[in-house]
């Protein structure tokens, strides 16, 4: 029995092989752009309340969900695929530098 998917593999390892790759970025949401920040309501900073036995101490804190500046950045998942080229007697755990791309996507698989 032939097996010609088997055969088509093993010969591209050896030529090196072009393979496709899914990836997920997160990108900011040109479309929804800068927002105020809900957390502290574009403050930059948040009322923290201790409680110290019977006192009760407000202490203001940078925002850390928007680092202080008031303004978060909608972001959405996109989902793109690279053509990788698998260069000639690469090893399976092959490491593929995306360096153009930043911030540095994951693969999916
Ligand atoms: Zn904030």
């Amino acid at each position: 029995m032939v097996h010609p998917l088997k055969a088509r593999r093993s010969a591209g390892r050896r030529q090196g092989a072009t393979r496709s790759l899914r990836l997920t970025r997160k990108v900011i949401d040109r479309q929804r752009g800068v927002e105020t920040c809900s957390a502290c309501h574009g403050q930059g900073a948040r009322i923290q309340t201790i409680r110290m036995g019977p006192m009760i101490q407000q202490v203001q804190k940078t925002c850390e969900v928007c680092g202080g500046t008031g303004q978060t950045f909608r972001q959405s998942k996109q989902q793109e695929t690279l053509d990788v080229h698998i260069p000639k007697g690469a090893p399976d755990q092959h490491k593929i530098n995306f360096s153009e791309k930043a911030p540095a996507p994951r693969p999916l698989a």
